[in-house]
């Protein structure tokens, strides 16, 4: 890894520890005392939520994390609510670096084997700010499921009973079924953006 590489995604944590109330200090792209501490605390919280409402399989649990303390709260309600006989529900990604959009971004561009899996370059996708989740169904033999149909099924099973959380089923333009995330503040991914790099309030 990169010098510079390694101050993106520090300064990328810092922002993020920032929206979620436990770094006050200069985003600098720098590991310091300050950066250290608010990571444990950023731990803590989030060890002590999961005992609050829940814990689930692993892949969830990699997932959940990286999810902002609000939006993990969200998540863990999410899957409790959305439990049900047919298939077991993961949440299979949740927040990624500019970095990590950036290479998600290429998938099936400039070259690179198909499919095409997101519109949005690095810093233009609630994945970016700590506040989307996607799901993945599996069923009983373990086998990843893609039908549109459940996605929807499950979104209903759960949506009367989280009113702080948006689907992307319900999105005119690009209509994205396991995509679920915190609902901030504004529509507007560059406001959302704005504030996430200068330590503002978006959820
Ligand atoms: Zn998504």
């Amino acid at each position: 890894m990169s010098y510079q590489l390694l101050t993106a995604d520090v300064l990328f944590y810092q922002c993020f520890l920032k929206a979620a109330g436990f770094y006050n200090y200069g985003l600098d792209g720098v590991w310091g005392k300050h950066t250290n501490n608010a990571d444990k605390a950023f731990i803590a919280q989030s060890n002590s939520i999961k005992q609050q409402y829940g814990s689930f399989d692993a892949r969830s649990e990699t997932n959940i994390i990286t999810l902002l303390p609000k939006a993990q709260i969200a998540a863990r309600n999410f899957l409790s609510l959305a439990a049900n006989p047919n298939f077991e529900v993961r949440i299979i990604s949740g927040t990624r670096t500019y970095a990590q959009q950036d290479a998600l971004y290429k998938k099936g561009r400039y070259g690179n084997v198909p499919p095409i899996v997101t519109n949005a370059k690095g810093g233009r996708s609630n994945h970016n700010f700590g506040i989307a989740w996607d799901i993945g169904l599996f069923d009983a033999h373990g086998a990843y499921n893609t039908q549109d149909a459940n996605y929807i099924t499950i979104a209903n099973l759960v949506l009367p009973h989280i009113t702080n959380v948006e689907w992307g089923g319900n999105w005119q333009s690009f209509v994205d079924y396991p995509h679920f995330q915190l609902k901030p503040i504004t529509p507007s991914i560059a406001t959302i953006r704005q504030l996430f790099e200068t330590g503002g309030t978006y959820v």
